[in-house]
C-alpha cells in the first residue's frame, strides 16, 4: 500500500532509536525500514496480529463489553494480541481461556482479515477472526471483560461495537454458519 509506506515515523511510534543499542536510527526508507548506523540492523513498522472469536451457540454469538481502554464500555469479540511464536488458533484459545474461562473448538479457516488502528497512538493491528464453539465451560468474565452477552443476527446492527469490522465479522459468522 503506497500511502502507508510513505507515512513518516511519528514521535509516538517505533522506531526512532535502535531497540538493540539505543542509537538514533537513520530516517525511514520508503520501504518503511530504518537502519541503525551502529549495529546495521533494520527495524520495520509491522502490524500486530490480533485474533478474535465469533463464538457460536445455535443462532447466537458471544460478544464482550470492554472493561479497559481503548474503547472501554464498547463491544468487541473475545480474543487479543498474539504472543511471539504463537499459532493464531492457539493464541485465540489462550486469550479466551484467560478472558472467559472457556475452552474452544476453533474452525482453523479465518473468516475475518482486517487491518485497523488500535488506541490513541494509531498503532496498526491486523485482526484475524475465527468461528468457534465452546467445548467446555460457561462464560466467566475476567478483569478485562465487563460483561459477556449472547446476541442474535437481528441485534447486530444495534450493538455499539468498538471496531466496525467486528460487526461484519459477527454478522457473517451468524449468517454463514453451516
Ligand atoms: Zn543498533
Amino acid at each position: 500500500m503506497e500511502h502507508k509506506q510513505n507515512v513518516p515515523f511519528s514521535p509516538t511510534e517505533p522506531y526512532r532509536f535502535c531497540p538493540a543499542d539505543g542509537n538514533r536510527l537513520e530516517g525511514p526508507r520508503p520501504s518503511g525500514g530504518a537502519t541503525c548506523p551502529l549495529c546495521g540492523r533494520s527495524w520495520y513498522r509491522n502490524p500486530a496480529p490480533a485474533v478474535g472469536a465469533a463464538i457460536l451457540d445455535g443462532d447466537r454469538a458471544l460478544v464482550t463489553v470492554r472493561a479497559r481502554e481503548p474503547h472501554r464500555g464498547k463491544v468487541d469479540v473475545p480474543g487479543g494480541f498474539l504472543e511471539v511464536g504463537e499459532h493464531p488458533v492457539e493464541g485465540l484459545k489462550r486469550e479466551v481461556r484467560e478472558e472467559l474461562g472457556l475452552e474452544l473448538e476453533v474452525d482453523p479457516m479465518p473468516v475475518l482479515l482486517a487491518p485497523h488502528t488500535y488506541g490513541p497512538e494509531g498503532v496498526w493491528a491486523l485482526a484475524i477472526g475465527f468461528r468457534a464453539r465452546i467445548s467446555q465451560g460457561v462464560p466467566k468474565p475476567a478483569d478485562d471483560v465487563a460483561e459477556a452477552r449472547w446476541i442474535g443476527a437481528e441485534e447486530v446492527d444495534g450493538v455499539d461495537f468498538a471496531w466496525e469490522h467486528d460487526r461484519g465479522f459477527v454478522r457473517a459468522a451468524l449468517t454463514q454458519r453451516a
